[in-house]
């Protein structure tokens, strides 16, 4: 599914007539700023401005990874309802306020199934995991030690002794296949 601007501008419609459905004196401000994140560590979230009293939406283009059309909408629409329940006065967290619209919802709406937190995984998506950028390895005894970022002795690596066999040298690999 291909996450635009316009895909979630319409669930954001539905998501306000589920939640004025729910909560008929629900004051609709809308989200002033709609963005498109790359993070994949969760679906969306709402930021508050208390200056202003707006609220900013960001969903996660993770939304793309969802193989299923149909449940990448279906998603879709839950996190958004979700995140809309939040801009409830006093439901930014998930406490009893927010679990009390989230109930009425889910109870009206059986399609929908809003919670605190879904998982990924249930949707098939793998969340990246980091890999080390470069490896350093014993020539004897092969014991190694990984970095995720540049060490400060890699400029080095041929003069540190491992600390097991003390005599012998490491030496670096990275971790993709490439070795330097
Ligand atoms: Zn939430
Ligand atoms: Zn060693």
């Amino acid at each position: 599914m291909k996450l635009t601007y316009d895909l979630i501008k319409e669930k954001i419609d539905k998501a306000v007539d589920i939640i004025k459905d729910i909560y008929p004196s629900f004051q609709y401000k809308g989200f002033t700023k709609v963005r498109i994140s790359k993070a994949r560590s969760k679906w969306g979230s709402v930021k508050y401005n208390r200056i202003t009293g707006d609220f900013a939406l960001t969903i996660s283009n993770v939304f793309e990874d969802i193989q299923n059309d149909d449940k990448a909408n279906e998603k879709l629409l839950n996190t958004v309802v979700h995140e809309l329940i939040h801009t409830i006065p006093g439901c930014m967290n998930h406490g009893p306020n927010f679990k009390y619209y989230a109930a009425l919802v889910n109870n009206k709406y059986p399609k929908l199934n809003i919670q605190r937190c879904t998982s990924m995984g249930q949707f098939g998506i793998q969340k990246t995991k980091k890999e080390p950028l470069y490896i350093a390895t014993c020539s004897k005894c092969r014991r190694n030690w990984k970095y995720y970022r540049k060490p400060k002795l890699f400029d080095y690596i041929s003069k540190c002794k491992c600390p097991y066999c003390t005599t012998y040298t490491l030496f670096f690999s990275t971790i993709k296949g490439i070795a330097i």
